[in-house]
């Protein structure tokens, strides 16, 4: 099947990368991928993403933008994109079921995933004590507890974003020192409700329904120890969803897709938005936003071509 505008990932994103392309008639293809809606679909509550007085579920969030672009002609597809072929026109995209899509212009929007700790506990308890994401679902541990694991720039920042809400944060570090921004470690260092656990990594999540704490090892001593908690936020990084991009897109020394302010990347009518280009504010607000610029700019690249085309029939006639 051919599109003018295929775009890989559903997220916020993608979404609205749809809704745009939609708008201007472009019946836009939108690839879901394997976490439809994105990450933000995972999440309980958004009390952050602006016009929903009362907050909306993540899911609803992103089934809305969704069902919004649908009623301008945007087509969804469940499969996977294995390999985009760019060296001719239009991009051949490979999906895994065996089928070959063509497309004028690409958007990527496939995302990051929260690097995990990969520890018991972990999954069966996402949702219910365990989360990603601080800014999200801070509200919810109000005078409660929580740890959160990592030293770095994410660790610190959603740490002391937790702090607003929290009676207590201990942060687990698997180091004696942080890699995080010293201005974030003063803070950190000075705020009375911050502890900190070093040379220390969680090695399981305990609880039956709901986090009630998490069990550490002392990585210089093999010590084993429970601390009570009602969550836990990993934040040890983030890996860009860019596998099938490698060597065809260029990519910044953590993997992420290097775009310009326009969304464009190396290859003229390919371009990228969202968390798998930003890894400093990644919020469905700002990736809704490079959704938009995106497709804005999809739909000028497309327009501009047509009109090249254009010339070339005259100039043959
Ligand atoms: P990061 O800088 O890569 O830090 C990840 C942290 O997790 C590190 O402290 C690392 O420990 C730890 N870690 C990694 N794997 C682990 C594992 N398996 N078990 C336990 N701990 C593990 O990632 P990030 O904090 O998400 O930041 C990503 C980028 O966004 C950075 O460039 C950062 O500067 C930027 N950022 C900036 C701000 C800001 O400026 N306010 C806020 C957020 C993010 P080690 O230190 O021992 O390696």
């Amino acid at each position: 099947m051919h599109t003018r505008v295929a775009i890989i990932g559903s997220g916020p994103a993608g979404l609205t990368a749809a809704l745009y392309a939609a708008r201007a008639s472009l019946a836009p293809l939108v690839i879901r991928g394997l976490q439809p809606g994105g990450l933000i679909a995972t999440t309980s509550e958004v009390e952050n993403y602006p016009g929903f007085v009362h907050g909306i579920g993540g899911f609803e969030l992103a089934d809305n933008i969704e069902q919004q672009a649908k009623r301008f002609g945007a087509e969804y597809r469940d499969t996977l994109i294995t390999s985009i072929d760019a060296s001719s026109r239009p991009f051949k995209l490979l999906t895994d079921d065996g089928d070959v899509i063509t497309a004028d212009t690409v958007i990527v929007s496939t995302g990051a995933s929260p690097r995990k700790l990969d520890v018991p506990g972990e999954d069966r308890l996402a949702n219910r004590g365990v989360s990603y994401c601080a800014t999200c679902d801070g509200f919810f541990f109000r005078d409660k507890r929580a740890v959160v694991v990592g030293g770095g720039n994410s660790a610190l920042d959603e740490g002391l974003f937790l702090t607003r809400f929290v009676t207590e944060l201990v942060i687990v570090h698997r180091r004696d020192s942080l890699r995080a921004d010293q201005i974030l470690q003063d803070r950190a260092m000075s705020n009375p409700k911050v502890r900190f656990i070093w040379d220390s990594a969680v090695e399981e999540i305990l609880g039956e329904n709901n986090v009630t704490g998490v069990k550490i090892r002392n990585l210089k001593t093999g010590e084993l120890s429970d601390l009570p908690t009602e969550g836990v936020f990993p934040y040890i990084g983030h890996t860009p969803n860019t596998k099938i991009f490698n060597g065809l897109l260029t990519l910044d020394e953590n993997g992420y897709i290097a775009a310009d302010a326009h969304q464009r990347t190396n290859i003229p009518g390919i371009f990228a938005a969202g968390d798998v280009v930003d890894h400093v504010y990644r919020q469905a607000i700002t990736a809704a936003g490079e959704g938009c610029k995106a497709s804005m700019e999809a739909v000028w690249y497309l327009a501009a071509q047509d009109y090249a085309d254009q010339l070339k029939v005259t100039a043959a006639n």
